[in-house]
């Protein structure tokens, strides 16, 4: 049996988390929420980074901090997790969705300019698979039309585009630390990274059930009172203790998801020369993470085959993301705008192979041997 995920486990999580258990503070911001705050400051080179109690947290906290209001608009790829849409949806806006490139399934960014309208008011990239989105072109539209640019770099951590770390490009940049993800904080966690100044002092008061507790700890004002809205955001010190233990053996972690990856491609290969499947494309100028490894076969018919397949030998291949458009409430809350051309195409022919920290070689090949002998290779 090969599992699609394990969470990532280095060896010192167990140590870090009763280290935090044992001290007198395992509620939110402590001494390794501190730590984790000043690696991700330092690592990703941003203004402030907040963790949060999950991606989806984060994302609902980068939209009360843009104050969306009912009627706002929404920009955003069909093809990502609810909690991209959600977290617009709870303040009353409206999704617009905009087609997918078929090379990365990140945004097609010649077609949001088409989308936008006098109510948009942000722009949510989503970097599939930890594969930036062309964001140039998309902070240039930003500007422009005057729009919010908050990413969803939920699968990015340690991937940049043109030198710069995901999430430090837009307003906001939201991770999750969810088991399933690179990196994670005991199962469930996230983080915002705020790289415009004016959102920071709103930003903790949000996180903090809308209170100026932190300036009250920092001493910056003598009582702590209700100021702002806001709700929990803040995760257990217990939770930052197990990222801990992740983040101290980030680039190895890094380093052997990469080489999973590689060797995933180069396996594969001969069967996209022979016109079989398509494996993933990285952009020039776009460094990734190897958060997943997928490609594309034939049609719907023979991706349902192939993970029968997988199936039979107990093996974690999956699919995901059935387009948000034509989902019940994707139907209730957003609308697509253009032509779907490859949004649900694409998403159709998707299979992923298990990866994580640890993946061995043999299997690598077990996973492989099955695609081949699929194919009657
Ligand atoms: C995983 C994921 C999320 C949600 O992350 P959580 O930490 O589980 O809330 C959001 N967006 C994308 C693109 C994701 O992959």
């Amino acid at each position: 049996m090969i599992h699609f995920n394990k969470p990532p486990l280095t060896g010192n999580e167990e140590r870090y988390v009763l280290e935090a258990m044992k001290s007198s503070k395992i509620s939110g911001d402590g001494a390794f929420t501190k730590r984790c705050h000043k690696w991700f400051e330092e690592r990703l080179g941003c203004k402030k980074a907040l963790l949060t109690t999950s991606c989806t947290h984060a994302l609902e906290m980068a939209a009360l901090l843009l104050d969306i209001k009912e009627g706002d608009e929404v920009i955003m790829p069909s093809y990502t997790f609810v909690s991209t849409a959600n977290a617009f949806v709870l303040r009353g806006a409206t999704i617009v969705f905009v087609d997918v490139r078929p090379d990365t399934l990140n945004i097609d960014e010649t077609k949001i300019e088409d989308a936008v309208t006098t109510k948009t008011k942000v722009i949510v990239p989503v970097h599939y698979a930890g594969v930036a989105c062309e964001m140039d072109t998309i902070m240039e539209i930003a500007s422009r039309h005057n729009l919010f640019v908050v990413e969803d770099a939920a699968q990015g951590m340690m991937s940049s585009y043109k030198g710069k770390a995901l999430g430090t490009i837009g307003h906001f940049g939201a991770f999750s630390f969810h088991e399933t993800k690179n990196y994670t904080s005991a199962g469930e966690g996230g983080l915002l990274i705020i790289n415009d100044e004016k959102f920071v002092q709103r930003a903790e008061i949000i996180r903090e059930k809308g209170t100026n507790r932190s300036l009250f700890f920092r001493g910056m004002v003598d009582k702590y009172s209700w100021v702002d809205v806001g709700s929990s955001y803040l995760p257990s010190d217990i939770s930052a203790a197990y990222l801990w233990g992740n983040l101290e053996c980030a680039d190895e972690i890094n380093e052997n998801r990469l080489n999973s990856w590689k060797s995933y491609y180069e396996n594969l290969s001969f069967l996209q020369d022979e016109g079989f499947i398509e494996l993933p494309i990285v952009p020039d100028g776009c460094i990734q993470n190897a958060h997943m490894f997928y490609f594309k076969v034939k049609d719907l018919e023979e991706r349902t085959a192939l993970l029968d397949a997988f199936k039979k030998e107990e093996i974690g291949a999956v699919f995901h993301y059935v387009p948000l458009h034509s989902a019940p409430a994707g139907i209730k809350y957003g609308r697509f705008n253009g032509v779907d051309e490859f949004t649900t195409k694409e998403s159709e022919r998707l299979v992923r192979l298990p990866m994580y920290f640890g993946l061995s070689s043999d299997e690598r090949d077990t996973v492989c041997g099955v695609i081949k002998s699929f194919y009657g290779k």
